[in-house]
């Protein structure tokens, strides 16, 4: 399966660092062999899009449960056609955290961007409470089974990222992933893509891009600097 590496830019970036920084990675991505995609806010899709006649795709950071109408501060998968988005991420840990998202919601957005073609990275991932308790794969099979509900899993993308790992540096060992990665294949199947993300730099990125059954890496951190992003291409 061609890996996956996606650039998760949260809420950083303003319209002037966008061209500067593709301009820098393009030399590396044209050489790669991965799917790039790169994951801007909302307002700097049209930004990106520009860009696009390089051989990268465009992906949104969240995506309505809604189809359209009066949901004032959605965008609503349609509208991110529109822009040439291809994939959208969903129940990132932090929007599970500061808005409350749930598998159920994950689920209505999963199933609005699917209808309207496009690809939803599903974030699924223990926290550190639940690691301690041992808990990882329970929570992982629960955020799944609820969170896909009525989807056809082969058209989705998975990333687990434990939410302890997300922005502090740690990650879980080699073992860890594998177990967990496992796990997921078991229930998505063959044919989707599982990624990995959790502190995921240009140190780590070619070592976990090993370990089986890992098919990509979502990357926060570390895609915000074009070298480091640059590097992490380059393993592939
Ligand atoms: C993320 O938030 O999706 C992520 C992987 O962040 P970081 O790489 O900074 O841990």
């Amino acid at each position: 399966m061609k890996k996956l590496i996606i650039a998760n830019w949260k809420m950083n970036m303003t319209s002037v660092d966008v061209v500067p920084f593709l301009e820098e990675i393009f030399p590396s991505v044209e050489a790669s062999n991965a799917d790039i995609v790169i994951a801007p806010s909302f307002p700097l899709l049209s930004v990106v899009r520009g860009q696009l006649e390089k051989p990268l795709m465009l992906g949104a950071q969240d995506v309505s449960a809604f189809s359209k109408g009066a949901y004032t501060g959605d965008v609503a998968a349609e509208q991110l056609v529109d822009m040439r988005v291809k994939f959208a991420i969903v129940g990132h840990s932090e929007r599970r955290a500061q808005h409350n998202e749930t598998n159920a919601l994950c689920n209505e957005k999963m199933l609005r961007a699917l209808e309207a073609g496009i690809t939803p990275v599903y974030c699924i991932g223990e926290s550190a409470e639940e690691k301690k308790n041992g808990e990882t794969l329970a929570v992982v099979k629960k955020q799944l089974k609820e969170g896909l509900k009525n989807i056809d899993t082969s058209k989705v993308i998975v990333a687990y990222e434990p939410v302890w790992a997300i922005g502090t540096g740690v990650t879980p060992t080699a073992e860890e992933i594998e177990t967990t990665h496992a796990a997921i294949r078991k229930i998505v199947g063959a044919h989707a893509r599982i990624l990995y993300g959790g502190s995921a730099n240009e140190k780590n990125a070619a070592e976990i891009l090993h370990i089986t059954n890992v098919d990509g890496l979502l990357v926060g951190s570390a895609s915000l600097n074009s070298h480091k992003f640059a590097s992490i291409i380059q393993t592939v």
